[in-house]
């Protein structure tokens, strides 16, 4: 199918777009990597009467070291945060996520952005933000707010983004000194979206956890943060038994819902399998023993 007619605006400035978005009372879309919005409009699940396109915003695409926090604008390519060397070292699980989006071309397009105000429930990106606590700095031409990534994914393909607002740039924490990072990911095929996926990063000193942060993504509409349900686990030697205790305690939290493609009982099998492969990465990473 093509898309429904639509009027096409190449934004000269941030300011630019956001008066074209205030202007196009709800019926206007912005346009980042187009690696979601192409296919939606083609299939007319999204029919916008004017399509604003961002990439000329060179100013929306960066990366900086803002000490506590990393600061990455959204027109930044899935590309750019799998190679940034300053996102492997201070803020690795993003980068390590972003490596394991769908194949090469779609990662020289695709945007940090894009990915989240797209809000796809099997995503990498949001269950990075999610699992991170990010913070989301969302700007209209009336305002400007920080949203906690919890609140800003309200159910599958649906934020808390007013028609009239852009995500103008993400906070991620940066990766503290003793922490280790593992991403894992199972798809049907090499390059498709995550049945499931597990982002966790681990805090290890003298041999005991001092932190642990989970997230599960593609269980339910939304990523789960399991960070908060596992602090019990903190505090120990982690030994095989710790790793299968964690992993089953996430594997009865996952509790995915019923789903016509998947049975829930394989997704949250699932869940726990990819917790075990993630937490023993990250404790190698941990320790040292692995790049
Ligand atoms: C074959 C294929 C395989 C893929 N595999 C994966 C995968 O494995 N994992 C994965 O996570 N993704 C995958 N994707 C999706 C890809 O990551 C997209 O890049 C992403 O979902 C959307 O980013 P985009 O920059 O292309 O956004 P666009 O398609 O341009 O826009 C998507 C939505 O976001 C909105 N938007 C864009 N930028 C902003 C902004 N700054 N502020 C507010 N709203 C904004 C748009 O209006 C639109 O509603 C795949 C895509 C394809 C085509």
């Amino acid at each position: 199918m093509k898309p429904a007619a639509f009027d096409y605006w190449r934004a000269e400035s941030i300011e630019d777009a956001l008066s074209q978005l205030a202007s196009g009372e709800g019926e206007a879309k912005v346009l980042a990597g187009g690696q979601s919005l192409g296919p939606m409009l083609n299939m007319r699940l999204a029919t916008p009467q004017r399509l604003i396109d961002l990439n000329d915003l060179s100013e929306l695409a960066y990366i900086r070291d803002q000490g506590d926090t990393l600061e990455v604008g959204p027109l930044t390519r899935h590309h750019q945060l799998a190679q940034s060397p300053l996102l492997r070292r201070r803020c690795p699980l993003l980068s390590r996520a972003s490596q394991t989006i769908g194949h090469y071309a779609i990662r020289q397009r695709g945007t940090l952005g894009g990915s989240l105000a797209h809000a796809d429930p099997a995503a990498q990106l949001p269950l990075v933000a999610v699992t991170l606590g990010a913070g989301l700095e969302l700007q209209s031409a009336r305002s400007r707010r920080t949203v906690p990534a919890q609140e800003f994914f309200v159910s599958a393909m649906n934020t808390s983004l007013a028609p009239d607002e852009i995500i103008r740039s993400v906070r991620f924490p940066a990766a503290t000194e003793h922490e280790a990072e593992a991403f894992e990911i199972f798809s049907r095929r090499h390059g498709d979206f995550a049945i499931v996926a597990v982002a966790c990063t681990l805090a290890l000193r003298d041999e005991r956890v001092m932190g642990i942060r989970l997230g599960v993504g593609g269980v339910h509409a939304t990523p789960l943060n399991l960070s908060a349900h596992l602090q019990g686990f903190v505090g120990r030697q982690p030994n095989m038994a710790w790793i299968s205790d964690v992993a089953q305690a996430v594997q009865d939290l996952a509790n995915p819902a019923e789903d016509s493609r998947i049975p829930a009982d394989y997704r949250q099998d699932l869940a726990g399998s990819l917790t075990r492969q993630a937490l023993a990465s990250a404790l190698q990473r941990a320790r040292g023993d692995a790049g």
